[in-house]
């Protein structure tokens, strides 16, 4: 597949313009692992950087089938009639080889994909979770830069990939069912405790009780955990995806939160905490790829991978030499 390039700067003029199908552009560049567009993008993304930053980034999870894209196209749908620009993106690592999988789907969402005010891109091809969320962080900046006012940023609920989307939003959504027997639900407890709001979904038809009745179990077990440093008490709510009640409510507690972190100053600190924290993540990711791609290192690997897996040599002494290869290998290149 051929795909024509535009200058960085068309592609800057473009996204700052609120041009919907340059910005498209802008993400498949960002997206790509050719270094020619990597240069380029990385040009784009210096000029973009100044008009970042202007929106709420909020990420939603909870387990498959518990109504996270119908939630996000009634909740999107919402808040364009409030009269705001809304992106969605998704971190899902396994959506290449999963058919079907969050916003993968085109049937989805289908309203809010229509609308003129909403954008939605679905999580980039990408096996490993690294690459996936920095190209996710990216084209959040990009999308920021075409001026859309909050940015939905779904994730699988399995997994890692909740803590990838917890380190690159704002405000942490959690959305849970009624009376699904565990009151956990296979979430892990981790995974609760960095939640800004705990939503029971599907309050409809004859759940709402049931619904009711989780809140209050779920407002009782997080009063156990500790204060947050950022004086936030998690807020527990009910809500239907589906019929759209409860979702004003949701709004409500997300504009609450924003106006007492911008008062005590977490908002821009937290963002400046996951500034520091994707650098040290990508430098991870992009040191872990350049090691494996490495040509020395793969044959090495390979020749000592029987008498590892045998117990005939130490995987650790491997591992120290197979790194001093590589770094010596990458000083050579240098010089
Ligand atoms: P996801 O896997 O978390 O994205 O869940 P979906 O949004 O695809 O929803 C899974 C199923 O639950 C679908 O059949 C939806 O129609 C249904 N569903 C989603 N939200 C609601 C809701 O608020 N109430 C009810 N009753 N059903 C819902």
């Amino acid at each position: 597949k051929r795909r024509k390039r535009l200058s960085a700067k068309s592609y800057v003029e473009g996204v700052l313009k609120g041009d919907r199908v340059i910005l498209s552009q802008a993400i498949t560049l960002i997206e790509s692992s050719l270094d020619l567009d990597q240069n380029l993008g990385d040009e784009v993304m210096d000029a973009i950087l100044p008009y970042t930053g202007k929106s709420i980034r909020i990420g939603v999870t909870g387990v498959p089938g518990v109504g996270k894209s119908t939630f996000i196209e009634q909740f999107g749908l919402l808040l364009v009639e409030k009269g705001f620009k809304v992106a969605v993106l998704a971190v899902d690592p396994s959506s290449q080889s999963s058919r079907g999988s969050i916003l993968g789907d085109k049937t989805r969402m289908e309203e809010l994909s229509m609308d003129q005010r909403a954008y939605i891109r679905p999580s980039p091809a990408g096996t490993t979770l690294g690459g996936v969320s920095a190209k996710t962080r990216e084209a959040m900046l990009l999308c920021e830069a075409a001026g859309f006012d909050v940015i939905l940023i779904e994730t699988v609920g399995v997994g890692q990939s909740e803590i990838a989307v917890k380190a690159m939003v704002d405000f942490f959504l959690l959305l849970m069912l009624a009376g699904a027997g565990d009151e956990l639900q296979g979430i892990k407890k981790g995974i609760v405790e960095m939640c800004d709001a705990l939503v029971v979904n599907k309050a409809d038809g004859e759940n709402i009780d049931e619904a009711k009745k989780a809140k209050r179990v779920y407002s009782n077990a997080l009063h156990l955990f500790p204060m947050r440093e950022n004086g936030w008490s998690p807020k527990v709510l009910t809500c239907s995806g589906l019929k759209g009640n409860g979702l004003p409510e949701v709004w409500e507690v997300i504009l609450q939160y924003k106006s007492m972190m911008l008062s005590n100053g977490y908002f821009e600190g937290n963002r400046s905490k996951q500034r520091v924290s994707w650098l040290n993540e990508h430098a991870k990711y992009l040191l872990e790829t350049a090691f494996y791609k490495n040509e020395s290192v793969q044959s090495v690997l390979a020749s000592s991978l029987q008498e590892v897996e045998s117990g005939k040599t130490s995987a650790i002494k491997v591992a120290r030499a197979l790194v001093k290869l590589f770094i010596n290998q990458e000083t050579e290149n240098e010089e």
